[in-house]
């Protein structure tokens, strides 16, 4: 399977398309946000750092996660394709990538691109909750993702979070970070000839349906 780059706005669905992806495909999630909010719960400087960009909605130095991701496409795993949540989120990191993965011998594979209103998106993020162990999302405003058992994840029973920087203030701010920075990455993309949009503001599940469509037409 080629590896697959998920490009959207915050709460447009990329984590939840990844994870069925991964659970399908057997390929490896690799979520920047995900791997940095581990690393912000560390007791150091670093920690506190990124702790306090991600509360606030401002990117980490490309520096920082250009080795983290370096370091992680490296790992066995990801020897047959993975997909990637998160990065990369402009037009620099996007450069950088390509020259990893010619000095890698990997291929870039396909970039798909879920399109969402800002407004559908807006209100999605005030019902997400996340489980900081497995991962997984919910959204109690949604009756297909609510938790079974209110702020429990259904699949590892820890307790659900709602995540800091899931706040009506923050999210103006990261959508309009993505504008600016990251929906760029989108023209990159497409001199190349890898995008491919589907619509996100329906739900999971028509999500889904497309993406499956393009990787029936991609294989
Ligand atoms: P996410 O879970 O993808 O919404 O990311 C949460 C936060 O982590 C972002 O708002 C950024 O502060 C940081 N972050 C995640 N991925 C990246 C990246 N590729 N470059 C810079 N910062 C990132």
């Amino acid at each position: 399977m080629k590896s697959i780059i998920l490009i959207a706005a915050p709460a447009a669905g990329k984590g939840t398309e990844a994870a069925k992806l991964k659970d399908e495909y057997n390929m490896p999630h690799i979520s920047t946000g995900d791997i940095l909010r581990e690393k912000a719960s560390e007791d150091s400087d670093l920690g506190r750092d990124i702790n306090y960009k991600i509360s606030n909605g401002i990117f980490v130095s490309d520096e920082l996660i250009i080795n983290i991701l370096k370091e992680r496409i490296q790992k066995e795993d990801c020897n047959n394709g993975y997909i990637l949540d998160g990065f990369p989120r402009n037009v620099s990191q996007a450069e950088a990538y390509q020259t990893m993965l010619q000095e890698l011998g990997k291929d870039l594979g396909i970039v798909i691109v879920i399109d969402i209103d800002k407004k559908i998106a807006a209100q999605r993020i005030a019902g997400r909750r996340s489980c900081p162990n497995c991962k997984a999302v919910y959204n109690i405003n949604n009756e297909n993702l609510i938790p079974k058992v209110d702020g429990i994840c259904d699949k590892c029973g820890t307790k659900l979070v709602q995540r800091e920087d899931d706040n009506e203030e923050t999210y103006l701010d990261r959508y309009n970070t993505y504008i600016e920075k990251t929906s760029p990455l989108i023209d990159f993309y497409d001199r190349l000839g890898v995008v491919y949009h589907v619509d996100g503001n329906q739900g999971m599940d028509y999500t889904h349906e497309q993406v499956e469509k393009v990787l029936g037409e991609v294989k």
